[in-house]
């Protein structure tokens, strides 16, 4: 049985974290080829470590490169690697930044507020307008683009990570337009929207906290956290052929949590 992602060759930024080393597993399972990048050299060695042995298409191949998606020349190099593999059919622009700084309006120091934006929004920006470049270069008749946002840039927290929010607003609008811009040259964009999840990103921040912790687990319809391979299985779809018809789409993975009201007890 050919994978689902058979002969696609994908890059995926944020790799060595949660969500990009479980779609990495993923995509090399159904038989793409991944360029793993990530600004964490240690972490992004020890991640490719992990995967080289699932790589399933004899043609397939994983690679890991170090690349800061707040430097578009870094995020342009990344991209013109894959011209020696045939060019680039998946961009997924995962990478992103939740500062313990943020916070309320008054608590977002002016650094982390530019930090964040760099790496969330122009880090996205950036992947997503190199990917375009690419599959113009390469002839290619279709794309898939996903940019990871949040359930956060669709429903108010009064656990305020201003910055972090903004940002991630700002990535459901730009693919919404991004989506439609292309959408005649085969190219998708679409967003994934991960309720909170069990990755270092959110539990580092939780920590042994049972406060804190209660006071998100209360809001899910299930009663826990997300794992980050149900983001993955999520990114699988996007990147696919099977949703060559989703397109503009906010794919909210939440487990329910953002159309709950009194959740069970
Ligand atoms: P994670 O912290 O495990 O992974 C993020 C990865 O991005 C890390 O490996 C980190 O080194 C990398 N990174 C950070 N800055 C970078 C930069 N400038 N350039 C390249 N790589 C960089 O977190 P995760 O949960 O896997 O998060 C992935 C995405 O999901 C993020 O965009 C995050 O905002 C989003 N998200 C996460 C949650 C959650 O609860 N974990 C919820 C909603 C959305």
């Amino acid at each position: 049985m050919p994978g689902r992602l058979e002969g696609k060759n994908a890059i995926i930024t944020g790799a060595a974290g949660g969500i990009g080393l479980e779609t990495t597993i993923l995509f090399l399972r159904e038989g793409a080829s991944v360029l793993m990048t990530d600004i964490n050299h240690a972490v992004l060695d020890k991640a490719l470590h992990k995967v080289q042995g699932l790589v399933k298409n004899p043609a397939g191949r994983v690679e890991s490169r170090v690349v800061d998606v707040s430097k578009e020349a870094d995020v342009e190099a990344a991209v013109a690697h894959l011209d020696s593999w045939g060019g680039l059919d998946v961009m997924f622009n995962n990478a992103g930044i939740m500062h313990p700084k943020d916070g309320d309006a008054e608590e977002c120091p002016n650094d982390i507020w530019d930090l964040t934006m760099n790496i969330n929004v122009k880090g996205v920006w950036y992947g997503s307008k190199h990917a375009v470049k690419s599959l113009r270069k390469h002839n290619k008749k279709k794309g898939s683009i996903i940019n990871t946002a949040s359930m956060v840039a669709i429903v108010g927290a009064a656990t305020p990570q201003l910055a972090y929010t903004a940002s991630k607003g700002a990535v459901l609008a730009l693919t919404r337009e991004l989506a439609i811009v292309h959408a005649r040259e085969g190219y998708r964009f679409n967003s994934l929207c991960p309720a909170p999840l069990n990755t270092p990103m959110l539990q580092d921040f939780l920590g042994d906290d049972k406060a804190k912790r209660f006071r998100r687990e209360v809001h899910f319809p299930s009663g826990r956290f997300g794992e980050a391979i149900e983001q993955a299985h999520a990114a699988v779809f996007l990147a696919s052929d099977e949703s060559s018809f989703v397109n503009a789409h906010d794919m909210v993975v939440d487990g329910g949590l953002t159309k709950a009201y009194v959740t069970p007890e």
